[in-house]
């Protein structure tokens, strides 16, 4: 691996990412939700931040874009499409765009639902992917600006990965999420196996991110809209995929 992942709690739910290339000392942030974190995790590590890389516009997503640049001069990097919502954006990339890190490199795979302008960071090389809120560990960003054909495709793109893909997610919010998927797929006994293995690293104070697309596959109602369970549940057999897809967010929400 070229690059070591620092992951650190910030916010009430967030998660924090550095992540350091050795070899030419460069360090990125994944996104900005708290300026005075970020410093202190760079000064733990004796890192120096070079890049921010942002997956969406949010708050605490972008929210410490300008002093963090103020502080660092670090180049900002995020979505062509977001360029007038990314506070000091610097090069703005679209679908399939990679942008260069060090030795290795990190595309670009526009993933819009949660807002218009959300991109994930796959890292192909390192067999990574930084997903923000589209995806959750079980679960998936509310749809604040797309629509669920839209989130669906985004998803699929997502599940094109290969299945080993390491995601980190933005937010821990897995212990809740699992409370609904369960109500959702009650005869998937991986899923009902995982529910368990959650709450005991959350009563161990552990964090459940990241997870594996293919357990995600396996156990995530969002990504799950083929299956002839949850299809009965949602009441949706035989709809359209992102139907199925919307029914089960749509029911999420009100969960
Ligand atoms: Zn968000
Ligand atoms: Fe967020």
């Amino acid at each position: 691996m070229a690059l070591e992942i620092h992951q650190f709690p910030c916010l009430s739910d967030n998660y924090g990412y550095l992540i350091h290339e050795p070899k030419s000392d460069l360090t990125a942030t994944i996104d900005t939700p708290e300026e005075a974190a970020i410093n202190a995790e760079l000064a733990k590590k004796g890192w120096r931040l070079t890049h921010i890389l942002n997956t969406h516009h949010h708050f605490d997503h972008a929210g410490g874009n300008e002093a963090l640049k103020a502080r660092w001069n670090c180049t900002i990097v995020g979505a062509a499409i977001d360029k007038d919502r990314i506070p000091g954006i610097d090069i703005a990339l679209r679908e399939g765009e990679t942008y260069r890190f060090g030795e290795t490199e990190a595309e670009v795979i526009e993933v819009p639902g949660h807002t218009t302008g959300h991109i994930a960071f796959y890292f192909a090389d390192e067999g990574i992917a930084f997903v923000g809120d589209t995806l959750f560990v079980l679960g998936c960003g509310r749809l604040f600006e797309g629509t669920p054909q839209m989130m669906w495709e985004s998803l699929s793109k997502l599940m094109a990965l290969p299945d080993s893909t390491v995601l980190y997610c933005a937010h821990e919010y897995t212990q809740s999420n699992a409370k609904f998927a369960v109500t959702i797929e009650p005869g998937n006994a991986e899923l009902t196996a995982r529910r368990h293995e959650i709450d005991a690293l959350r009563a161990a104070g552990k964090p459940t991110v990241p997870t594996t697309l293919a357990r995600e596959k396996a156990t995530n109602p969002f990504l799950r809209a083929a299956s002839v369970e949850l299809q009965k549940t949602v009441e949706q057999e035989g709809a359209p995929l992102w139907e199925v897809f919307g029914e089960t967010r749509r029911r999420k929400d009100k969960f």
